[in-house]
């Protein structure tokens, strides 16, 4: 997945734009002055840590959000981390989260001791399935740990009910889908990420909300895990050079701030962008036999952080080598799951019985999407895949 930058050989016979899985410069020279001159008044101030920059920027993401308090710090990985950390979750408790996903979501269980336990996700949204949830639970299980994959939302308002039900926190990985808006079946929205009793995210140079470098932020509504969070990310320091419990050293900086404060107004144009480069993919590929384009589930709007098909009675494989050869970027997000990873030998992983996620693994496929694309690339993008399947 950090493929950020590996673009295809331009095209001899057009004047296409070269295709990549994402575009960042393009993006970048669009709102070049406004960034430039922010990261100029960074560098001129000198206040490279912490400073109003950050804590501005903090304010504008919890508005976005519609979160009481923002912690910034330094990437997605950490953002989940330090919630695990903030809710107590210690070494032997289990925490329930799909195989299906970013290695980073479990990864960081595991390096606390924390046992995943992998459960099956739904094959229409690729998200937790809420029935595999509830089946795993046991007397060890402190957390849920959803994860809106690819752009579209978990389906929270089960989570949140088996949650209460089981007195089991919540976190939510919304990495790949900040701007999603979730509604409930009494008309509440609400924005992924702020669902949860903790929400995280990744300011990863190829998110829908990218910084130049890396960067993660964590949501809450609760006064004292808010606390809790941002001394666990400050070397546990409630005061300056008082340390009253063990935590890390987790910062966003001001200049990364500053860039992602202007990319936040402009992150609603971001995701039409993408949903209109979906819509075109959508409309070239629904009704093929072999191709199943992404499922849209009408409680939540799906910011297509990937544009993911699922591949049936064809080699995806192939497909996937055909497209490189033809100079059409593609990716397979993601190879292996995370319960058939060498990392979670210790862990059990092979013992999970998961052959939905098995299933999708071998037929899933992701295009290029991004702000920047346009119909000339698109157009061109599925005119080789359609020729590919015939
Ligand atoms: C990107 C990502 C992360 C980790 O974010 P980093 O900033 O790269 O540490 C975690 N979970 C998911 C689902 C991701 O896509």
């Amino acid at each position: 997945m950090h493929a950020c930058q590996d673009s295809a050989g331009s095209n001899p016979q057009t004047n296409m734009r070269p295709l990549q899985m994402v575009d960042t410069k393009t993006q970048y020279l669009k709102i070049k002055q406004e960034v430039d001159a922010a990261v100029i008044s960074v560098m001129e101030s000198s206040q490279f840590i912490g400073g109003k920059v950050l804590n501005d920027f903090a304010i504008h993401l919890a508005e976005y959000n519609g979160s009481k308090h923002v912690i910034p710090c330094a990437n997605g990985t950490d953002a989940l981390q330090i919630a695990m950390m903030a809710l107590g979750l210690k070494a032997g408790d289990e925490v329930i989260t799909p195989s299906f996903t970013y290695i980073a979501t479990v990864e960081v269980a595991a390096l606390l001791g924390i046992k995943p336990i992998f459960v099956e996700v739904d094959k229409q949204t690729f998200c937790l399935d809420p029935k595999a949830v509830e089946q795993a639970i046991t007397p060890k299980t402190k957390a849920i740990i959803p994860v809106h994959l690819y752009g579209q939302a978990a389906n929270m308002e089960a989570i949140m009910d088996i949650a209460n039900r089981h007195q089991l926190f919540v976190i939510e990985d919304n990495a790949q889908a900040i701007g999603n808006d979730y509604t409930f079946s009494n008309g509440t929205i609400k924005k992924t990420g702020s669902i949860g009793h903790i929400g995280c995210t990744s300011f990863y140079p190829s998110k829908n909300l990218g910084a130049f470098g890396d960067g993660g932020a964590i949501f809450t509504d609760d006064d004292a895990l808010a606390d809790q969070l941002r001394m666990i990310a400050s070397h546990g320091q409630s005061k300056r050079y008082y340390h009253d419990v063990v935590g890390c050293n987790s910062r966003l900086d001001a200049l990364q701030a500053a860039i992602l404060d202007i990319k936040l107004t402009h992150l609603d144009e971001y995701i039409v962008a993408r949903r209109k480069a979906a819509d075109f993919y959508d409309k070239a590929f629904s009704g093929h036999a072999k191709i199943e384009v992404p499922f849209r589930d009408n409680n939540n709007k799906h910011v297509f952080h990937q544009y993911t098909l699922i591949i049936n009675d064809a080699n995806r494989d192939e497909l996937s080598q055909f497209l490189t050869e033809q100079g059409v970027p593609n990716m397979i997000y993601y190879p292996v799951p995370a319960h058939r990873q060498k990392m979670f030998d210790a862990f059990g992983g092979s013992d999970f019985n998961l052959p939905t996620t098995d299933w999708l693994t071998e037929r899933v496929i992701s295009l290029p999407i991004h702000t920047e694309l346009d119909e000339e690339q698109q157009q061109f993008i599925c005119n080789k895949v359609l020729s590919f399947l015939e």
